[in-house]
């Protein structure tokens, strides 16, 4: 398949127009500490890695000395087991992607923040039928990210600006939109097999639970989607603000 090629002018402005933060409060304060390196855990290279497309590690690298191909030294004890992550990893990320890392959280420049970044925890939800329904998450992350917990801070403008950043991508670049119906579709089967129902933000605003026998929907109030991990833990507490 060809590989998109966007031009800087179009990662400038679709960088520009999805920049909202997910939350009003900085979600980092509240997972960091859970993290045993202090992170956040989406900041933290060896928990998430990041990926770039092609066209935008071009504009980045450019334009700033934030990026780096990730090499995976920091995450593992010698160089023959960083290779063996690299190889692995670079398996498993599209063609048109790269493994990249950052300088960390700390020096983060946020106007050059990836795609995948900004769109963390999230992904565009696709049913079956092509549908593209809203955002659901990124869920091998249920235990460590705050927001995943917590799907009621998500804020209108984060939801709008990820959902009209997603449509461009899918104009842009060929294969984008087929890749993340087939990882709804992961979803599904993966959920399933749990028989559990798949959490939604919809894009009509509301918070919806998605049968994966039928895929029928059921509004429910965002508050009462699912907590995990410390953040259930926490929430259980007399006093919910508490960290366990
Ligand atoms: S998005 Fe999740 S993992 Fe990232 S900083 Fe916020 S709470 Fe932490």
């Amino acid at each position: 398949m060809e590989k998109p090629n966007l031009s800087p002018q179009e990662v400038q402005r679709l960088y520009a127009s999805f920049d909202a933060p997910i939350t009003a409060l900085d979600c980092g304060r509240k997972c960091a500490p859970y993290n045993e390196g202090g992170k956040p855990f989406c900041c933290d290279i060896c928990v998430a890695v990041p990926t770039l497309y092609e066209f935008e590690w071009d504009y980045v690298r450019k334009n700033t000395d934030l990026w780096f191909e990730w090499k995976a030294e920091n995450c593992t004890d010698t160089p023959e087991e960083a290779a063996e992550e690299v190889a692995r990893l670079s398996e498993e990320t599209p063609d048109s992607m790269m493994l990249a890392e950052c300088l960390g959280p700390s020096l983060c420049q946020r106007d050059f923040r990836g795609l995948t970044c900004r769109q963390f925890p999230f992904f565009p939800y696709i049913d079956s039928q092509g549908n593209l329904l809203g955002l659901s998450y990124y869920w091998e992350y249920e235990e460590q990210c705050w927001v995943v917990s917590n799907l009621a801070v998500v804020t209108e403008e984060y939801k709008r600006q990820f959902l009209a950043a997603f449509e461009t991508i899918f104009e842009l670049v060929p294969g984008e939109f087929e890749n993340y119906q087939y990882h709804s579709e992961v979803m599904r089967d993966a959920f399933n097999e749990q028989r559990r129902a798949i959490p939604l933000l919809h894009r009509n605003g509301y918070a919806y639970k998605i049968s994966t026998h039928n895929e029928r929907m059921r509004r429910v109030p965002v508050e009462s989607l699912p907590k995990f991990g410390p953040y259930k833990l926490a929430a259980e507490m007399p006093f919910p603000d508490e960290e366990v």
